[in-house]
Protein backbone atom coordinates (compact mmCIF):
# COMPACT_ATOMS: atom_id res chain seq x y z
CA UNK A 1 0.00 0.00 0.00
CA UNK A 2 1.33 3.77 -0.27
CA UNK A 3 1.67 5.88 2.55
CA UNK A 4 -0.72 8.40 2.28
CA UNK A 5 1.67 11.24 3.91
CA UNK A 6 4.64 10.76 1.65
CA UNK A 7 3.30 8.13 -1.28
CA UNK A 8 6.18 5.58 -0.65
CA UNK A 9 5.15 1.86 -1.53
CA UNK A 10 5.18 -0.07 1.58
CA UNK A 11 4.02 -3.81 2.26
CA UNK A 12 0.37 -4.46 2.53
CA UNK A 13 0.80 -5.71 5.95
CA UNK A 14 3.20 -2.87 6.98
CA UNK A 15 2.14 -1.30 10.20
CA UNK A 16 4.52 1.74 9.96
CA UNK A 17 5.68 3.33 7.04
CA UNK A 18 9.32 3.06 5.94
CA UNK A 19 9.94 6.56 4.57
CA UNK A 20 8.05 8.64 7.27
CA UNK A 21 7.12 6.20 10.23
CA UNK A 22 3.31 7.11 9.97
CA UNK A 23 0.95 5.00 11.19
CA UNK A 24 -0.45 2.86 8.53
CA UNK A 25 -4.14 1.97 9.11
CA UNK A 26 -5.24 -0.67 7.14
CA UNK A 27 -8.92 -2.09 6.34
CA UNK A 28 -7.77 -5.77 7.66
CA UNK A 29 -6.29 -3.76 11.55
CA UNK A 30 -8.92 -5.86 13.25
CA UNK A 31 -5.55 -8.17 14.43
CA UNK A 32 -4.00 -5.12 15.68
CA UNK A 33 -3.44 -6.35 19.00
CA UNK A 34 -2.34 -3.11 20.84
CA UNK A 35 -3.43 -3.20 24.06
CA UNK A 36 -5.29 0.31 25.16
CA UNK A 37 -3.05 2.36 27.12
CA UNK A 38 -5.05 3.35 30.21
CA UNK A 39 -4.47 7.17 29.39
CA UNK A 40 -4.76 8.31 33.39
CA UNK A 41 -2.54 11.14 34.35
CA UNK A 42 -4.19 11.62 37.49
CA UNK A 43 -1.01 11.27 40.46
CA UNK A 44 -1.12 7.95 41.73
CA UNK A 45 -1.58 7.50 45.24
CA UNK A 46 1.58 5.85 46.48
CA UNK A 47 1.84 5.29 50.15
CA UNK A 48 3.68 2.19 50.67
CA UNK A 49 6.28 -0.39 49.58
CA UNK A 50 3.15 -2.13 48.49
CA UNK A 51 2.21 0.48 46.10
CA UNK A 52 5.45 0.89 44.98
CA UNK A 53 6.12 -2.29 44.15
CA UNK A 54 2.39 -2.54 42.54
CA UNK A 55 3.13 0.85 40.22
CA UNK A 56 6.70 -0.68 39.53
CA UNK A 57 5.17 -3.71 38.43
CA UNK A 58 2.62 -2.24 35.92
CA UNK A 59 4.46 0.20 34.32
CA UNK A 60 7.11 -2.82 33.71
CA UNK A 61 3.99 -5.24 32.21
CA UNK A 62 3.14 -1.87 29.80
CA UNK A 63 6.60 -1.90 28.77
CA UNK A 64 7.49 -5.13 28.11
CA UNK A 65 4.58 -7.09 27.93
CA UNK A 66 3.32 -9.65 31.00
CA UNK A 67 4.84 -12.43 29.56
CA UNK A 68 8.59 -11.20 30.15
CA UNK A 69 7.68 -9.15 33.35
CA UNK A 70 6.12 -11.94 35.27
CA UNK A 71 4.94 -11.99 39.31
CA UNK A 72 4.60 -8.86 41.07
CA UNK A 73 6.47 -10.75 43.81
CA UNK A 74 9.63 -10.61 42.03
CA UNK A 75 9.32 -7.01 42.41
CA UNK A 76 9.54 -6.57 46.09
CA UNK A 77 13.08 -6.03 46.48
CA UNK A 78 13.57 -2.88 43.82
CA UNK A 79 10.14 -1.71 45.08
CA UNK A 80 11.49 -1.62 49.09
CA UNK A 81 15.05 0.28 47.49
CA UNK A 82 12.70 2.71 45.42
CA UNK A 83 10.67 3.40 48.83
CA UNK A 84 13.58 4.47 50.57
CA UNK A 85 15.02 6.54 47.96
CA UNK A 86 12.27 8.27 47.76
CA UNK A 87 11.76 8.26 52.13
CA UNK A 88 15.25 9.79 51.70
CA UNK A 89 14.63 12.37 49.03
CA UNK A 90 11.41 13.77 50.48
CA UNK A 91 13.68 14.78 54.15
CA UNK A 92 15.83 16.16 52.28
ZN1 LIG B 1 5.15 7.71 4.60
Amino acid sequence: MLCPLCHTPNRDNAKFCKGCGRVLVTESAADYDSAPIPASSAPVEVQSVADVQRVVHEEFTRWFGSESVGPQEKYSEIAEEIWQLWQKSKLT
